[in-house]
């Protein structure tokens, strides 16, 4: 069984920037892709916000760029994904592919979370081409256009309130006729002019026209009509999974299933064990702050294979 002295689970910008960082300390990190190499930036388009890039850059190209930069320093990269780990002893081990097992002495989990998508027929083909999961990410490129915001949470409140800067209108659709949101955000949503409402109805399909979405087909729950809603932009806001069903309960996570980590530090509950990037942060969610988690997560490693690293738990729950 191969051995590592330290194994990183995904590849989105945690993942790679830990994968730089370690690789650069001479831990020779093994890094496996996971189901969609390179994360969510590899379903965007242009990514403007990255610092360094005054142009913008295209978000397959920063994730390329990053692999290349961790693959010089001496990261290896194995396709697959994780479909089991043991982190009950050490080594841990980390099973590749469902038969491919590898032994490491610690593991970075940086595996991200996964946008959930309405799976009607047209969304998935259109993304980047007007359905977008990120308004932070893609917003600008809606400058006076229609906008469609789908979902009743909090993030679908944010994101519409948010989008009405760029937006030449936008409509909030939600299946059911009450809102999930915080009454707060519930508040600021309805006191916005510029924001219409398709209560009651669920999302159908999406239509496009020579590769660029132009409406969202609905249907009233009330009278099981569909109407078709025009729109250029999409942006679907029914929340994130993060991917952490691999783990099997092995390390402590939140309610919804992100992985608590000590809030000074990139440790979990198992001595060993980091966390960087979605994983473990449903609330910023940027390329920006995965990649610096993803350096300190490393830095964490560092310190833990030369045995300087404190793993003091009782802090990350008081
Ligand atoms: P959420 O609270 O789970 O809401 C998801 C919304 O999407 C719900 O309204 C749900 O409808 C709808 N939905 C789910 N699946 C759907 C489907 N297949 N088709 C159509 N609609 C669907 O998720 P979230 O808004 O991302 O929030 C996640 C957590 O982060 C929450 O705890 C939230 O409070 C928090 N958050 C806080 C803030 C803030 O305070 N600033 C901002 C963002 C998020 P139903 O209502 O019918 O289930």
């Amino acid at each position: 069984m191969a051995h590592h002295r330290v194994m990183i689970l995904g590849t989105g910008p945690a993942g790679l920037t830990a994968a730089i960082y370690a690789a650069r300390a001479n831990l020779v990190p093994f890094v496996v892709e996971g189901n969609e190499p390179g994360g969510q930036l590899t379903l965007t388009t242009e990514v403007e916000n990255f610092p360094g890039f005054p142009d913008g850059i295209l978000g397959p190209n920063l994730m390329e760029n990053l692999r290349a930069q961790a693959a010089r320093f001496g990261a290896h990269f194995q396709e697959g994904w994780v479909t089991r780990v043991d982190l009950s002893r050490q080594p841990f081990t980390v099973t590749v592919n469902e038969n491919d097992t590898h032994e490491a002495d610690a593991v970075i989990i940086s595996t991200g979370a996964s946008a959930k998508l309405l799976e009607i027929p047209g969304e998935s083909e259109m993304i980047g081409h007007g359905v977008s999961t990120c308004a932070t990410c893609d917003g600008f490129f809606f400058r006076n256009k229609r906008i469609v915001v789908v979902g009743g949470g909090d993030s679908a409140m944010e994101e519409a309130t948010y989008l009405t800067r760029f937006a030449s209108e936008l409509t909030i659709v939600h299946r059911r006729s009450t809102l999930r949101a915080s009454k707060v955000m519930q508040d600021r949503a309805h006191q916005d002019e510029k924001i219409r409402w398709a209560l009651d109805c669920t999302p159908v399909s999406v239509r496009s026209e020579n590769n660029q979405v132009r409406g969202l087909e609905v249907r009233d729950n009330k009278t099981g009509k569909t109407k078709i809603i025009e729109t250029e932009g999409l942006f679907v806001s029914i929340g994130h999974r993060p991917n952490t069903e691999f783990l099997g309960g092995q390390l402590q996570l939140d309610p919804v299933g992100y992985i608590l980590t000590n809030p000074r530090n990139s440790a979990t509950s198992v001595k060993g064990v980091f966390a960087c990037g979605d994983v473990m942060d449903p609330h910023y969610r940027q390329a920006v702050t995965a990649a610096g988690s993803g350096c300190r997560a490393a830095m964490d490693v560092e310190k833990y294979l030369e045995g300087a690293f404190v793993h003091d738990w009782s802090m990350a729950l008081g």
